[in-house]
């Protein structure tokens, strides 16, 4: 049997990285092997078998299964679409450090996620070698003890909780003698897709840390969180973690007022607060999940008048040079 503490290593190899077995496992038609190979030569398939339990068999329509099946449109060329829609090449302060936007900085751990989704802009990110680790830390820590104005760290990626618990500790040691920093925030979508990377290690890693912890998560639809989420978003708020969650409009998947009204309910039965609702970045491939403006206005404007305020996200666009997300 393996320590508990490894079984998250253990179902993240497990992903199912083949369109052929997908289909299988998913009872879809085999029709849409073919070009499901052929997007996966773009960017791979890549789906931990957990997410998979919540997707419905049979149905290609699943709003799950929309965000991982690779499909022909994503080789689209589309005029508007490319492949640094946001300008981090532009913003690279020390190698995978982004420094946008005032007080906060923005690290990249690894290039690497536990689930590839289709409509994600770091599908064409040349970042993957680039690990800002390598030097121990001490590009990044030398960049933090010079600006003093920078209150909060963002840990990112690809997914920063691909970092092993240890691996996590010898950073949060280094950052240690950073003596202005506050917030400590982690962007990542495993509570949702890899629950089991919640173990008792990563717990006490974050109950111990000197400063406020902030997880964001990234769900996009209700179905995404399940009793194994649930259980692990709990724990994470008994680490002392304030739970927020940005999502993605996406086109087939929440585009409509019942959808991300029951997102918003299910994010907040498991405490956590929705954060950004976020206009589709324009990267190429991605053109076939986007919601006109104007739509997306009207759907946050009616979710307005079925929630409470604070169960309502900000609806905003990332764009290149600003300093900040852009609200619509
Ligand atoms: C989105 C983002 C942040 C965080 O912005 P908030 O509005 O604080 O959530 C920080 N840095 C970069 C580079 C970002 O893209
Ligand atoms: S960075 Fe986030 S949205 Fe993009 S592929 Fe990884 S998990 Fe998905």
């Amino acid at each position: 049997m393996l320590p508990r503490n490894d079984v998250w290593k253990n179902a993240l190899s497990n992903a199912v990285r083949d369109p052929a077995e997908l289909l299988t496992l998913l009872a879809l038609p085999r029709e849409l092997l073919p070009a499901a190979r052929r997007a996966a030569a773009a960017f791979p398939l890549r789906v931990p078998r957990g997410y998979l339990r919540q997707i419905e068999k049979g149905n290609p329509n699943d709003p799950l299964l929309r965000q991982v099946l690779p499909l022909g449109e994503e080789l689209l060329t589309v005029e508007g679409f490319n492949r640094d829609p946001v300008g981090d090449g532009a913003a690279t302060a020390r190698p995978g450090l982004l420094h946008k936007y005032r007080g906060r900085v923005l690290l990249t751990l690894t290039g690497g996620c536990a689930i590839h989704c289709r409509y994600c802009f770091r599908r064409h990110f040349p970042y993957g070698e680039e690990n800002p680790g390598r030097d121990g830390w001490q590009g990044v820590i030398d960049y933090l003890q010079h600006h003093p104005e920078v209150e909060e760290l963002i840990l990112s990626g690809g997914d920063p909780l691909l970092l092993d618990t240890p691996q996590l500790q010898r950073l949060s040691d280094k950052l240690r003698g950073v003596p202005h920093l506050k917030r400590l925030r982690l962007h990542s979508r495993l509570p949702l897709v890899l629950p089991e990377r919640i173990d008792d290690e990563l717990l006490t890693w974050l109950a111990a840390l000197p400063w406020q912890r902030v997880v964001v998560t990234h769900a996009n639809h209700a179905h995404e969180l399940g009793e194994a989420q649930g259980a692990a978003l709990t724990a994470l708020k008994h680490a002392g973690v304030t739970l927020l969650n940005q999502s993605v409009l996406l086109r087939g998947v929440n585009d409509s007022v019942d959808t991300l009204h029951q997102l918003s309910e299910r994010l907040f039965s498991h405490g956590v607060l929705p954060y950004y609702l976020h206009q589709l970045d324009r990267v190429s491939g991605a053109a076939h999940f986007e919601v006109s403006d104007e739509r997306a206005r009207a759907l946050h404007r009616a979710l307005q008048t079925t929630l409470p305020g604070y169960l309502v996200p900000r609806l905003v666009r990332e764009v290149a040079g600003e300093k900040s997300k852009l609200p619509l």
